[in-house]
């Protein structure tokens, strides 16, 4: 459920009407909804919390990095994983203590590991052994100890895109099950190191429960196994992954509870931390991409509805093929007809649907692409010369610009001339 619905025809966040918010900030535009962020984050807490588990809810906080997103689940008590230091520098500067952060990634390097372990964040998860004994030098050298956990790769099929599926063994991510034992036990005799725990992340947009229960069950096996190795396992960070609804034709994913329920009947038993690093489920359904209509161009096969929104500015149909549902600001009462929704980019990828029923449109029209809060601005770039667009979170009544529009002076001005050629 999210807070963008309709009154008397007209699409409002929240009490906010997008109009309205188009008119000051120009399109395209995020627009996030605070009250979405906030039911999310309770609806899954609270989950967790009636099967009785004890939790970190780690944000994912590469899905969304806006500053005012991080800071508003910061303010509901949530903490982040990260998978850079730039999104560690983020997440701490939003409000995150850093004993509520938690650090993935494949490819940390010598620096990055120097600055969290100085910030003091709460667990490594760690991806290979080359890795491991470069964390242990780093926190050596600087006498202070990392608490890791092994990101296990279960291999299992997570049954979603394969651009975001993470847990297979042919996937670069963690490490393989069958060699956990040895690389345990290669942890404990390292000097910087403290062995803390199990990690597991099998991919994102997951919209059954059966890939996550078969990874776990492999893990919950393999804690049995390491504990009886001598391993003080206490933590499992389960990742996240659990898709939304995009397509409202679709079956719906799992809801938190039934993904909570199956976590608690799993590995409820271990009397392990529960910590979990949902991204999507948390603000995909939080945003919208607000975008005008420049032109209504007939086709001789196909109307295309060009709009000033781009693949820069969303890449999830492009790169993942994703279905995102578009729908006009202004309702109206009319048959709908077919148009491919194509954005200004020279490149005919930048289609984010072909053949969608929509009412009849015309140049000038506001339409929403929903659920664009996770891996949309996050994911944009400048391609074409194009300008960052604008993020605004609403709350209540309110709206603030959280990310101004990127000016042509401050992108172009990034590039030098060097001296050859300055003159
Ligand atoms: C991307 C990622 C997540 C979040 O995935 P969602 O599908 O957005 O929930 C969590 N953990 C790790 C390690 C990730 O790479």
């Amino acid at each position: 459920m999210d807070h963008f619905g309709y009154r008397q025809g007209e699409m409002y966040a929240e009490d906010v009407p997008v109009r309205d918010i188009a008119d000051q900030v120009g399109t395209p535009f995020y627009c996030y909804s605070s009250a979405t962020l906030e039911r999310h984050y309770r609806v899954l807490t609270r989950a967790f919390e009636q099967q009785g588990l004890d939790l970190l809810l780690c944000y994912a906080v590469k899905a969304n990095t806006n500053q005012a997103v991080i800071a508003t689940l910061a303010a509901l008590g949530s903490g982040a994983d990260v998978v850079s230091e730039g999104e560690l520098r983020r997440a701490l500067k939003a409000g995150i203590p850093a004993e509520k952060i938690v650090y993935s990634g494949v490819a940390k390097t010598e620096d990055e590991m120097a600055f969290a372990l100085k910030a003091g964040i709460y667990q490594f998860n760690v991806e290979s052994v080359p890795e491991l004994h470069q964390l242990s030098r780093v926190a050596e050298h600087l006498g202070l100890t990392a608490r890791i956990a092994f990101r296990i790769n279960p291999d299992v099929d997570a049954l979603t895109h394969a651009k975001i599926s993470t847990g297979k063994s042919e996937n670069k991510f963690g490490v393989p099950w069958r060699q956990a034992r040895g690389i345990y036990a290669e942890a404990a005799r390292l000097p910087g190191i403290e062995v803390v725990g199990l990690d597991v992340h099998i991919g994102s947009q997951l919209t059954r429960l059966e890939p996550f229960r078969e990874a776990f069950e492999r893990v919950a096996g393999l804690i049995e196994t390491l504990r009886a190795d001598g391993h003080d396992i206490r933590r499992l960070d389960l990742g996240g992954g659990l898709g939304i609804p995009y397509d409202p034709t679709d079956q719906e994913p799992p809801h938190p509870e039934s993904y909570a329920a199956m976590v608690k009947e799993v590995v409820g038993g271990l009397d392990c931390r529960i910590i979990i690093e949902p991204g999507r489920l948390l603000v995909g359904n939080a945003g919208i991409l607000v975008s005008r209509v420049i032109y209504v161009k007939e086709g001789e096969e196909r109307n295309f509805l060009i709009i000033d929104a781009a693949m820069n500015d969303l890449i999830r149909p492009s790169m993942y093929d994703a279905y995102h549902e578009i729908v006009p600001v202004r309702e109206k009462k009319a048959e709908k007809v077919p148009y491919d929704v194509v954005g200004p980019v020279c490149e005919t990828g930048d289609t984010f649907a072909r053949g969608r029923r929509l009412v009849p449109m015309q140049s000038g029209d506001l339409v929403a692409i929903r659920s664009a809060g996770a891996y949309g601005a996050v994911m944009a770039s400048t391609y074409n010369t194009r300008r960052l667009v604008p993020e605004v979170l609403v709350k209540e009544n309110e709206f603030a610009v959280v990310r101004p529009r990127q000016s042509y002076e401050d992108l172009i001005g990034l590039d030098r001339l060097p001296d050859w050629l300055a003159q």
